[in-house]
């Protein structure tokens, strides 16, 4: 599958400053923020600075330094929230199965409270 990357999309202008966010961390190819309506005390995406629809177009298309950065940008994150002492869940929604509503590669790391059974019924 081929993706077609909408730089329309609201993470794109948070990358571009046209939004404000609150930053976690920004590294030289990732950006990690809290969630705009959080689920969990912790909650914090973490995207890639470029044009990835999703995990799978990331993983396929992007370059070595970029995957490295992207997953040291989670690790950095865990250890700043402290979430590794209680655990913690990461979703990458992917597409209209996945529900993923903003199509910009990203992870949430959610952590702070127990957060039930894995996949919602419906
Ligand atoms: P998805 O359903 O695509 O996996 O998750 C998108 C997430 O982006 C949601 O949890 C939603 O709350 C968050 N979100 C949507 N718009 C904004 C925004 O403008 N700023 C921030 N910080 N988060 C947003």
């Amino acid at each position: 599958m081929s993706y077609v990357y909408d730089d329309q999309n609201i993470f794109a202008k948070i990358l571009r400053g046209e939004i404000p966010n609150t930053t976690v961390l920004e590294t030289e190819h990732s950006l990690a923020f809290r969630d705009i309506h959080p689920q969990a005390p912790t909650h914090v995406l973490v995207i890639p600075k470029g044009p990835y629809v999703c995990f799978d177009h990331f993983a396929q298309t992007a370059s070595d330094a970029e995957i490295v950065d992207y997953v040291r940008a989670v690790g950095e994150v865990c250890k700043l929230e402290g979430v590794e002492a209680d655990g913690f869940r990461l979703i990458a929604n992917a597409g209209k199965n996945g529900v993923q509503d903003v199509p910009h590669l990203h992870v949430h790391i959610l952590a702070g409270r127990l957060l039930g059974p894995m996949l919602a019924r419906g």
